[in-house]
């Protein structure tokens, strides 16, 4: 059985806290670049599952969108044409008036929007505006651009992160932390067990990138920006900082994550972020 283990927490509470305010969309579009198909399964079982917690992933319901053999869940994909054909469209346009089998909704699932051209489109738009009350659409595309405007403005999007994933972050948010403990022990004591860990610089670039964005966040949202899905749990890892600290902390974290691209070695990075810190940011 597939789990959504590898989807991001902030996504994973999105879909819980508007399937429990019964506020998910009827028409989503998954983008960015993590597991689209796994993220589209689980908002599927978010419409489809009526345990607490929807989708609980437990129940019967969410077993079968989980394992794609739910027959209120239609996958709806060409794998061997570029597009949709016009007869795969027509179909569904007669299907979707078809009474859902065993749930509550019907969930149709384009898996690869780049196969909707923009006549498709135009007939989904159709659907999703005059659809049936209990149809359901999610759009699984790398890029929402690819999908029509009049299209988008129907769906609500929701964005996943798949490089620099749960994983990624919480490790940023831990050297955030280290930081923010504005003792320059505190961070050295954290850096020499990353260096006693002999960390490798494809591992600290993506560590810096990742601290470096929190930061940046952090910033963004003290001028009054809304907070980002992703990073945005992460932000308060910083909060001890004055808004000067901070801003000087952005500034050593990016250059340092700039630094990790030519070939300088991890040791001399993580010396440097420890003797840029104690001069800009702690001695100030
Ligand atoms: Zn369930």
């Amino acid at each position: 059985m597939t789990t959504a283990a590898p989807l991001q927490e902030s996504f994973i509470r999105r879909v819980r806290s508007a399937a429990a305010s019964h506020t998910l969309s009827h028409a989503i579009i998954l983008t960015g670049t993590g597991d689209l198909a796994g993220a589209a399964r689980f908002v599927a079982a978010a419409h489809l599952c009526r345990e607490d917690g929807a989708p609980c992933l437990r129940c019967n319901s969410c077993r079968k969108v989980m394992e794609g053999i739910h027959p209120d869940v239609i996958t709806v994909q060409d794998t061997e044409h570029k597009e949709l054909t016009v007869e795969a469209v027509r179909q569904l346009k007669q299907d979707v008036y078809v009474q859902p089998n065993e749930g509550q909704r019907k969930v149709y699932l384009f898996a690869d929007c780049q196969q909707l051209n923009e006549r498709d489109q135009n007939v989904l738009l159709k659907i999703v505006e005059e659809g049936p009350p209990y149809a359901a659409f999610l759009f699984c595309a790398s890029s929402a651009h690819g999908l029509l405007p009049t299209v988008r403005s129907r769906c609500v999007e929701l964005k996943l992160r798949g490089d620099e994933g749960p994983a990624d972050l919480a490790e940023a948010a831990a050297l955030c932390r280290a930081i923010a403990g504005k003792k320059a022990t505190g961070l050295a004591e954290y850096l020499c067990d990353l260096e006693n860990r002999r960390i490798k610089r494809e591992e600290l670039r993506p560590l810096l990138q990742g601290a470096w964005q929190i930061a940046a966040e952090a910033l963004l949202q003290r001028r009054g920006k809304a907070p980002d899905d992703a990073l945005a749990p992460y932000t308060h890892t910083l909060s001890p900082l004055t808004d000067t600290a901070l801003r000087r902390t952005e500034d050593v974290l990016r250059r340092l994550a700039a630094e990790c691209e030519t070939n300088v070695g991890p040791g001399h990075v993580l010396g440097a972020l420890l003797s840029l810190m104690q001069q800009e940011v702690y001695r100030r």
